[in-house]
């Protein structure tokens, strides 16, 4: 009897995110793949009884490539197995789930997605960066600066709307050549960054800039994610109290946005939507 693989969201780091649904299916795992970005909380959760396999690309070796991992999901999937490929964040969001998927489609190997709190939602929460806002957002793009076929960044969007909030994945450190896609997709200048490192994990760090100024921010630990646009002037996290100046420079807007609210009568009506 073939068995089922399970793709299932680790969440960004914080074991508290982990959904109950990916947690009973870890603990029932016979085998765990799993790559870096899923951590030791996390993997304490597999039974010791399972094999883990790590697949993923640090520790100093050569990673497993995407067809290795791909084949080794479709052997385990055709045993009478339980196996759940672990990923960081969501699978199905920057993480090759759809290759994953695919393969094992193609061997007609069951499988389930368990969706997890991807990066970008685990990042704006601690930080406190309304993702969408009534007033400043409107729109949210996802985009990553790594491409696997090439050091190519022409996959951005042509055109970036002023009201949209545009997260980058796997940002890199090259910040004055994203400034510069950023720009020429027609953000100003002047437009608000946070770069969040280790977002919802105890390490976790944010630093707050512009576009312009993109190019001297420090190089924070990896992970870290860009969030570009008006909203994150409304961030607010304890490693930002080290920052004064960008505090000082977005504080009208955090004025603005209050007399906003106060206007519209939003401190009253808590459960309605932006
Ligand atoms: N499937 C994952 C993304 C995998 S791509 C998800 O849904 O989150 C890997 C990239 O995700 C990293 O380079 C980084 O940009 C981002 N990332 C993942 N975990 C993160 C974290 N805890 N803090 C900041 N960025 C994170």
């Amino acid at each position: 009897m073939a068995g089922k693989v399970y793709l299932v969201g680790a969440g960004p780091g914080d074991p508290e995110l982990l959904t109950l649904k990916a947690l009973r299916v870890l603990k029932a795992a016979d085998v765990v793949l799993h790559d870096d970005l899923v951590g030791p909380e996390i993997l304490s959760l597999v039974p010791p009884t399972a094999q883990l396999h790590n697949v993923g690309k640090r520790c100093g070796r050569k990673s497993a490539t995407q067809a290795e991992i791909n084949t080794l999901l479709v052997n385990y999937g055709l045993l009478d197995l339980q196996v759940v490929r672990l990923k960081g964040g969501d699978p199905l969001i920057f993480g090759r789930g759809g290759e994953e998927i695919e393969a094992l489609r193609n061997a007609n190997v069951e499988v389930e997605v368990i969706p997890g709190v991807t990066a970008a939602l685990g990042a704006a929460a601690t930080a406190q960066i309304p993702l969408t806002h009534r007033r400043f957002s409107s729109s949210l793009i996802f985009i990553t600066n790594h491409h696997s076929n090439s050091a190519s960044t022409s996959d951005w969007p042509g055109s970036i709307s002023p009201t949209a909030t545009v997260v980058v994945y796997m940002p890199g450190y090259a910040y004055a050549a994203t400034a510069r896609q950023l720009v020429a997709a027609g953000l100003k200048a002047s437009t608000p960054c946070a770069i969040i490192s280790q977002a919802t994990r105890s390490e976790e760090r944010v630093y707050i800039t512009t576009i312009e100024e993109l190019r001297s921010a420090p190089r924070l630990p990896a992970p870290t994610l860009l969030i570009v646009g008006e909203v994150v002037r409304l961030a607010e996290h304890p490693s930002l109290h080290d920052q004064v100046s960008a505090r000082e420079e977005f504080l009208p807007l955090v004025a603005q946005v209050e007399s906003f609210a106060q206007s519209e009568g939003i401190a009253e009506v808590s459960e309605r939507p932006e």
